[in-house]
């Protein structure tokens, strides 16, 4: 008899194997990948299927996030489409609400549901693969929930690329020294690759557009990094987090260090040691904690809300259900001290997914699983065009080569030929011609125009003020 059509589950024998993924960032998008190269014949025959649920269509190459908020990678090209490359898998566009791991069944909602009002549908599964990452990690800070922007999305990203372009418009236009002073005021919480690389990439755009402004010097704009501990980067390690500030505060970036946003109410910035910033921007790059919707589910979680799993990329305790990624503790077997678990980063999520692909497989087959082990290989981080840092396998760069190793291994690492050629092309062609300074915030509301043309009044917030953050 054939093992995988025998396959016994709750005491009934089933035909197929039904993996549900949930997510659809590194973790689900290179899990559903490897399911589908190494599970292709059980797919053709009809004896697996894998269906991905994942909020947008898309899989987010965070990593290019500031350069596309620097405008030099088109936001189409860091994003990957599931649908495309995950060809012998269901995507469903939406949302897991809830798992009830016992019964093997997924609240899902989707645009649909909430268009008939029937509030999610149950989807049955065989295996789970829980991959939502994080959300950004707030806290109780007055004025944050109204006026700071995140830096996850490509549409955070866009908004404020945007939004820094029109802070500029705004400030050459005004005769108000206060309304001018606030939105050239730039300031930027927490000191990891999100919000450095941000703040070094948007800064550098903004000097260089400035050229293009009768009234506006780069003297006349304050860019502020806001950092709790006392150092930044702590990916790159103690010296490229040192050598970092340095190379910041010589661009006339003000980087305080053991410093909090206490208050940014009113628009106005106050810091913990006293100082106070009137500023249209803050952005909120503050660490990152686990996925909410992990809480909706009956699967052990660790002290930070993680999913606690085993070094197979198993949950711990919870047969047939398997995580990786931002949402997932895993243990780093190759640390000396036993209890150290990966850390939240990419390097981690895309090797870990290609394991965890690999043991569903073997679960199906009854094949023994394969422990993830991986030991990191340092950190590359872009503070600008030709401007970088890294520390790779205990190799320090700096400048222009740190920079060029940056583009190189990020090149190697984006998914798909396709996108690669893009990028490529796009860097090449921005070699060759000047930097696009456009702000296209009026994007964001399409209707606007039409709506005053038509006599009533435009809906939403002006262009100017994209998610609140002004
Ligand atoms: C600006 C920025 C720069 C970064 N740069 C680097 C870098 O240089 N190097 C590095 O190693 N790491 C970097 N990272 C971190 C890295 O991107 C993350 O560690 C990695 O994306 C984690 O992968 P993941 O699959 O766990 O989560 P994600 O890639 O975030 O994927 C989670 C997916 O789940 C979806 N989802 C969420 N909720 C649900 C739900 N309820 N139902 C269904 N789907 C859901 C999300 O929409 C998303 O598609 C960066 C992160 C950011 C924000």
């Amino acid at each position: 008899m054939d093992k995988r059509k025998r396959r016994v589950r709750h005491g009934m024998v089933k035909e197929r194997a039904r993996i549900l993924v949930v997510g659809g960032g590194y973790v689900g998008m290179y899990t559903a990948l490897r399911l589908q190269r190494k599970l292709k014949r059980e797919l053709e025959r009809g004896e697996a299927e894998i269906t991905v649920v994942s909020p947008d269509p898309y899989m987010t190459y965070q990593p290019f996030l500031p350069e596309a908020a620097a405008g030099a990678i088109s936001p189409r090209h860091v994003v990957v489409p599931l649908r495309r490359v995950l060809d012998r898998c269901r995507v469903i566009i939406g949302e897991a609400t809830a798992v009830d791991h016992a019964k093997r069944t997924a609240t899902i909602t989707t645009l649909a549901t909430e268009e008939e009002g029937t509030g999610g549908r149950q989807l049955a599964y065989d295996e789970l693969v829980l991959a939502p990452g994080s959300v950004s990690r707030t806290l109780p800070v007055p004025g944050l929930a109204e006026h700071g922007i995140g830096f996850k999305t490509v549409e955070e990203a866009i908004g404020l690329r945007n939004h820094v372009l029109e802070q500029m418009d705004i400030a050459s236009s005004t005769r108000d020294p206060a309304l001018r002073d606030a939105a050239l005021t730039f300031v930027f919480v927490g000191g990891g690759y999100a919000g450095v690389e941000a703040l070094g990439e948007l800064e550098d755009m903004a000097r260089y557009a400035a050229r293009y402004y009768h009234n506006l010097r780069p003297e006349d704009m304050k860019w502020i990094l806001v950092e709790a501990s006392d150092r930044i980067l702590p990916e790159v390690g103690e010296e490229m987090g040192r050598y970092t500030v340095t190379e910041l505060r010589r661009r006339n970036i003000d980087v305080r260090l053991e410093t909090r946003l206490e208050s940014c109410a009113d628009r106005v910035a106050v810091l913990s040691d006293g100082s106070r910033f009137p500023t249209r921007t803050v952005v909120w790059t503050a660490g990152v904690k686990p996925h909410p919707v992990l809480a909706a589910t009956d699967l052990p979680l660790d002290e930070r809300g993680r999913l606690k799993c085993t070094a197979q990329l198993a949950v711990d305790g919870a047969p047939h259900a398997w995580a990786a990624g931002d949402a997932a503790a895993v243990p780093d077997v190759t640390a000396p001290d036993a209890g150290r678990t990966c850390a939240p980063n990419a390097q981690h999520a895309l090797r870990q997914a290609r394991t965890l692909g690999d043991n569903i497989a073997h679960s199906l087959r009854g094949e023994p699983l394969e422990t993830y082990a991986h030991k990191n290989a340092g950190s590359v981080a872009s503070l600008g065009l030709h401007k970088g840092v890294a520390q790779i396998y205990g190799r320090k760069l700096k400048g222009y080569p740190a920079w060029f190793m940056h583009r190189t291994y990020h090149l190697s690492r984006v998914p798909t030929f396709n996108r690669k050629a893009r990028v490529a092309a796009e860097w090449t062609l921005a070699g060759l011609f000047k930097r696009e300074i456009v702000s296209l915030g009026s994007l964001e509301h399409p209707r606007a125009e039409f709506e005053i043309a038509a006599g009533g009044k435009p809906s939403q917030d002006p262009p100017h003020d994209p998610k609140g953050s002004s």
